[in-house]
């Protein structure tokens, strides 16, 4: 098993490198119309490469491929398929600078802060996953002595995978491992905005792997993912993205009666009560609303319940350390904060602003934007911490999926948990306070799947994550997940009369 790519650390060529290409059955291929889409780097605004514009004759090659791949991977012994995984993922790893570069290009998102950190996430959940071949193992029922009754764990098939811009390569990680571990052939269609990184993860993988077990498609949503998800082979579908996609894609599964998991969106609610660790909370508080990665995160902590006693010494703090941060070149070790993604999201984010203020919360801006050279046009927005809010106004109820967080101010233990559960969204939350009490109260009232209490990190390997109402259905990223959401169960009796 040897990977003959090694490792290119410039960004450009690379993106050249993979410019205007699926990989489809182990190689790298045009679309079929022949027809390509530009890759800008929000940055610069730089066009840096084409993507292959898939349609659906790209998807029928792509999940024919994958049909015919599944067949003799689902042979593999399950123990075979987790350590192929698992080499998958010490060979990412030694891939780590160069995909974090390439992601940092394409997504504006900064190298040390984020793009690096998210390759090594990448690597980390196949290793993770690639341990747990194993773990597929079915139960014996005691139903008599002349009957042998047990359930075996199947692989599904065909996984089709829709991944989002925001964190591509951890989301896919979170898909594709676990899918191919369970012995799935994958076909992943990738983000519009973000297709290069996760396509030189599949160039990659595709030295070790079978051609076929893990193919990438580029394209836009209606024309490529709708026939990934309606396509009569695909028999079952994983999708991250926002809540109205999310529902097409439901009702499309629906028409086929195939399982989904849905990772959709947030409005995670931080509850600061007024005996907290104010300086633990105020840096809980920048990890949570992930400042570095522009606050595009569905677990952004995007409502910080301030208790009233702390709330101005809480912003004031808050504000200094987003104020230190520096914006600035994604590609740059000493910058923290980099840009939005596109110039919808940047529009999008921009607007939300001026209804925040419209709604009468003031809007206290932090750091400074790049000015130098091509920066100077790059999609640069300071974040925002708006203070007097009211959970009912739109810019704390609606998804922003951008750097501007609600300061709100509470007096009663019970009124913030009201306010925190006051949401369509059910995904992540947390609670800073030295009471126990408190803080176990909140894990059971807060209606959201992941509670955390004096933290807010990130998904880790082993924990089963995913929201509850608007937030989808379903978990990643543990065993539970790869058993519930990538397998399925078969009853097998036998009579021993
Ligand atoms: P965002 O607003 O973050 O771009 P979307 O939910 O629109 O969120 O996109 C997430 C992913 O879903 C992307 O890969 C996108 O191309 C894909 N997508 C968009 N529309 C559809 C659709 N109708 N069917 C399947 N996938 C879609």
């Amino acid at each position: 098993m040897t990977n003959q790519l090694s490792p290119n650390l410039d960004p450009r060529v690379l993106a050249g490198m993979l410019s205007g290409k699926h990989l489809i059955d182990g190689a790298l291929v045009p679309a079929a119309s022949g027809k390509t889409f530009d890759v800008v780097s929000p940055a610069t605004r730089e066009a840096v490469a084409k993507a292959a514009y898939g349609e659906k004759a790209d998807v029928d090659l792509a999940v024919a491929a994958a049909k015919k791949a599944q067949s003799s991977w689902s042979k593999k012994s399950a123990r075979e398929r987790g350590k192929l995984i698992a080499e998958c993922g010490r060979i990412l790893a030694g891939h780590v600078e160069e995909l974090g570069r390439l992601i940092a290009l394409e997504t504006g998102k900064a190298l040390r802060t984020e793009s690096r950190v998210e390759a090594s996430v990448l690597a980390d959940a196949f290793t993770f996953y690639g341990g747990l071949g194993s773990e597929l193992k079915g139960e014996t029922i005691p139903f008599n002595p002349n009957m042998l009754s047990m359930t075996v764990v199947e692989p599904i098939g065909v996984v089709g995978a829709i991944i989002p811009w925001n964190v591509p390569l951890m989301l896919m990680a979170l898909k594709i491992a676990p899918a191919m571990v369970a012995g799935n052939a994958v076909v992943v269609k990738s983000a519009e905005e973000a297709p290069l990184a996760v396509l030189r993860v599949c160039q990659i993988l595709n030295t070790i792997l079978p051609p076929g077990v893990f193919n990438i498609l580029s394209g836009m949503g209606p024309e490529c993912g709708a026939p990934l998800v309606a396509h009569k082979d695909v028999g079952k579908v994983t999708f991250t993205g926002s809540v109205e996609t999310g529902k097409i894609v439901y009702k499309a599964a629906a028409e086929k009666l195939i399982p989904v998991t849905l990772e959709l969106g947030g409005k995670s609610p931080m509850i600061v009560m007024g005996d907290a660790d104010l300086e633990r909370a105020v840096d809980g508080a920048v990890v949570g609303m992930r400042f570095t990665r522009q606050g595009q995160s569905c677990t952004a902590a995007s409502r910080i319940f301030v208790h009233e006693s702390i709330h101005d010494a809480f912003v004031q703090k808050l504000k200094a350390k987003v104020d230190a941060m520096k914006m600035g070149d994604p590609l740059d070790e000493s910058t923290d904060i980099g840009t939005i993604i596109s110039t919808q999201q940047f529009e999008k984010v921009q607007s939300y602003i001026k209804i925040g203020e419209a709604e009468g919360a003031v809007a206290n801006r932090c750091s400074q934007k790049p000015s130098d050279g091509k920066l100077k046009d790059g999609l640069y927005v300071q974040p925002v911490i708006f203070t007097n809010v009211k959970n009912e106004s739109r810019v704390a109820r609606e998804e922003i999926f951008g750097p501007v967080t609600c300061v709100i101010k509470f007096k009663e233990f019970d009124e913030a948990i009201a306010a925190a559960n006051d949401t369509e969204y059910g995904l992540a939350a947390s609670i800073w306070t030295t009471n126990l009490k408190w803080a176990l109260d909140a894990t059971r009232r807060i209606d959201a799947g992941l509670v955390q209490v004096n933290q807010n990190l990130v998904v880790q390997p082993g924990m089963s994550y995913g929201g509850f109402r608007a937030s989808g259905l379903g978990k990643e990223a543990s065993l539970e997940a790869m058993l519930e959401h990538f397998t399925r169960k078969k009853m097998v009796m036998v009579n021993l009369q």
